[in-house]
């Protein structure tokens, strides 16, 4: 579980320890992704009570185990950088479906170029893409045709 030992480093090398809510909340963000702290909520209710899960997700936060993705005016949660490959999100605008994007190195090199123009020295940043995917645009065609 090389995952799990990243996760351990992370919180060892803050002090703090792999709790059993901890490693079920880590485990929920691996098995299922981008999720909202709602859905964390009733994922692991039984196991760890809402006050808990509230409280990991401020330390994974705070430790840079999980980052929050801005979807609109909202926000899910998922794991960082340190346990996911760098990518981007695009959400649908009718059903509210998230998509992951690859990476795409041009588009990394456009967003560092623009950055340096500014002084800065990026480290890290987030796009949000937004539209309307192919099944809710073939439905929307087809509501119209008949
Ligand atoms: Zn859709
Ligand atoms: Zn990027």
């Amino acid at each position: 579980m090389k995952q799990e030992k990243l996760l351990r480093r992370a919180l060892e090398d803050n002090g703090s320890r792999v709790t059993q809510p901890r490693l079920v909340v880590f485990r929920l963000l691996q098995e299922h992704g981008l999720q909202s702290i709602a859905e964390l909520i009733s994922r692991s209710s039984g196991t760890v009570d809402r006050v808990s899960v509230y409280r990991v997700i401020e330390l994974f936060e705070k430790l840079g185990i999980v980052r929050r993705v801005t979807i609109g005016w909202k926000y899910k949660l998922e794991l960082s950088e340190i346990f996911l490959d760098h990518h981007h999100h695009i959400t649908c605008l009718s059903c509210n479906k998230v998509v992951a994007v690859k990476e795409d190195e041009k588009l990394e090199k456009v967003i560092d170029r623009l950055a340096d123009g500014t002084g800065f020295s990026l480290s890290s940043h987030q796009l949000e893409l937004q539209g309307h995917c192919k099944t809710c645009r073939e439905r929307s065609t087809t509501l119209q045709s008949s």
